[in-house]
């Protein structure tokens, strides 16, 4: 890679676009193009989410209670990114969440329904939206495998009186929960099955039907997935700095997590630089993540705290109104690039959090210093966030809500907001509904191919080429008028329809 500047003078290097007075944004500010020398598949997007936790993709789901459960952990995992559970809820249920997540490896979670012999289905409704139920000794899902009903049969069924044994299909055929997807097809194939129960320590935990392994294998190839040395998904988490996190951590450190964020909307306080010490101390092998932080003196106390990686945005994301509320933030762009130019020297990785609403700003993201982006609004709507769908407008939408709107923080999350201990509890965010955007598994991997023509574009054929180019004054930008933002987008056209793939 060539890191000399170009000989002709053109454009604003970052050190200079950014040091000017001005708080800017992913919109306001456009890379001009440098040379290309390599295809877009040559493009290499691995990366590391903090020091020691590698991605194949810089992509990392937000720990809300809208966004970040089992099901996406699982889905951000098989595509190579990760996903910070959430801490919206109790300790062992968020421990039980990773857990769930990291006992599978195929991005499928249907929730098996279990029955036992002697009991009744009384209606459809009993199956919970899944086409078989299955039967065990006791009913429950750690206790012997006996056989299943299936929808089908049991709408067949006359007499709707009798009960289980006496027309369910006998079988005990699982298999272990370890199989990856391959694995599953050959097995369905073998034993000409629809469907598979997978089974960890006795347990059921899955049950996968022919339609599911088809389904996957319509999306596109996935990157490698994010597994970790103990050969399950890489799973992230979230925490607070109270007294009562330290025992919550306990908890998701028993569960496996791999990697956790400190939860908080400020992050240069002085509990959160206890919180770290502690952190790291007690569990010197857990990557830590800080923030959040904007600014270049907030990023140095955390790092010098012992932080290993930095979480970056106050104010940006799409249902904040902290700068709104509080008058305190900055503009994303110039918040990644401010942090990123002082954490690369510590070899803290950067994760760009909020604002990000298509492949642009990620590349924008990235090349400013990012090493990967976090994402709330941009996965809401996707099959594998929380949450069923619902019509507004005639559109098919998924609720998505700040972890600072006030519904949210009634569940707990006030302390990211430093709202716990107060008398009055201000909002620093909104509930709102975001539109079905189909499963992370197609989507993503086409918003990865984007990220790579982007970074074609620049000339860069990783992030590490990227960051160089930046920080060498190779890679030059300007900053968008209002004009130039409109000619930038769709303009002048009586109607069109929009369509990324
Ligand atoms: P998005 O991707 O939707 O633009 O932004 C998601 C990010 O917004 C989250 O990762 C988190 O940092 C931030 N965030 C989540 N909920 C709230 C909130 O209620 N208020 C504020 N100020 N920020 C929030």
């Amino acid at each position: 890679m060539d890191l000399t500047p170009p000989p002709i003078e053109d454009g604003f290097t970052a050190e200079k676009l950014f040091n000017q007075g001005y708080s800017y944004t992913y919109d306001d500010v456009i890379f001009l193009p440098h040379y290309i020398d390599f295809p877009t598949d040559a493009v290499q997007l691995g990366t590391r989410v903090s020091r020691n936790v590698p991605l194949s993709i810089p992509c990392v789901a937000s720990p809300m209670d809208t966004v970040s459960e089992t099901t996406m952990a699982v889905a951000m995992a098989a595509l190579g990114g990760i996903a910070f559970v959430h801490s919206n809820t109790t300790a062992s249920e968020q421990a039980a969440m990773i857990r769930a997540a990291k006992s599978r490896r195929v991005p499928i979670l249907s929730n098996p329904v279990f029955k036992p012999p002697s009991a009744r289905i009384d209606s459809v409704d009993d199956f919970c939206g899944s086409p078989y139920i299955l039967v065990t000794e006791s009913g429950s899902a750690k206790s012997k495998l006996l056989g299943y009903v299936s929808r089908l049969e049991w709408e067949k069924q006359n007499n709707k009186e009798v009960k289980i044994y006496d027309y369910m299909v006998n079988s005990s055929v699982s298999a272990p929960s370890s199989f990856d997807l391959g694995q599953i097809d050959a097995f369905l194939g073998e034993k000409k099955a629809n469907f598979v129960p997978l089974v960890k320590d006795d347990e059921v935990v899955e049950l996968v039907t022919k339609e599911d392994v088809e389904r996957i294998k319509g999306y596109p190839k996935l990157a490698a997935g994010s597994v970790g040395a103990d050969g399950e998904w890489l799973v992230g988490a979230s925490i607070g700095t109270r007294e009562q996190d330290k025992e919550r951590l306990e908890h998701l450190v028993k569960a496996g997590v791999n990697v956790v964020v400190l939860d908080s909307s400020q992050g240069n306080s002085i509990y959160q630089i206890e919180m770290i010490k502690y952190v790291k101390k007690t569990y010197p092998e857990l990557d830590l993540i800080g923030g959040n932080v904007v600014t270049m003196y907030q990023a140095e106390n955390l790092i010098q705290a012992g932080v290993d990686g930095l979480r970056v945005g106050m104010g940006s994301g799409s249902i904040c109104t902290t700068q709104e509320v509080c008058a305190v933030g900055r503009g994303q762009a110039t918040a990644v690039y401010k942090v990123s130019s002082i954490a690369y020297k510590s070899g803290v990785p950067v994760i760009a959090d909020g604002g990000i609403s298509n492949s642009g700003h990620i590349v924008k993201a990235l090349s400013l210093g990012a090493s990967t982006v976090m994402m709330g609004s941009f996965l809401a709507g996707s099959l594998e966030a929380p949450g069923s769908y619902e019509y507004q407008s005639g559109q098919r939408v998924k609720k998505y809500r700040g972890m600072g709107s006030l519904e949210a923080m009634t569940k707990g999350s006030d302390a990211r907001y430093l709202g716990d201990t107060a008398k009055l509890k201000i909002a620093q965010g909104v509930v709102g509904a975001v539109k079905d955007k189909g499963s992370v598994l197609k989507f993503i991997p086409y918003t990865m191919q984007a990220v790579k023509q982007g970074f074609q574009d620049l000339g860069a054929s990783s992030l590490q080429s990227a960051h160089d180019l930046l920080r060498n004054k190779v890679l030059r930008l300007e900053v968008r008028t209002g004009a130039a933002q409109v000619e930038g987008g769709v303009h002048g056209l009586v109607s069109f329809e929009k369509k990324y793939f």
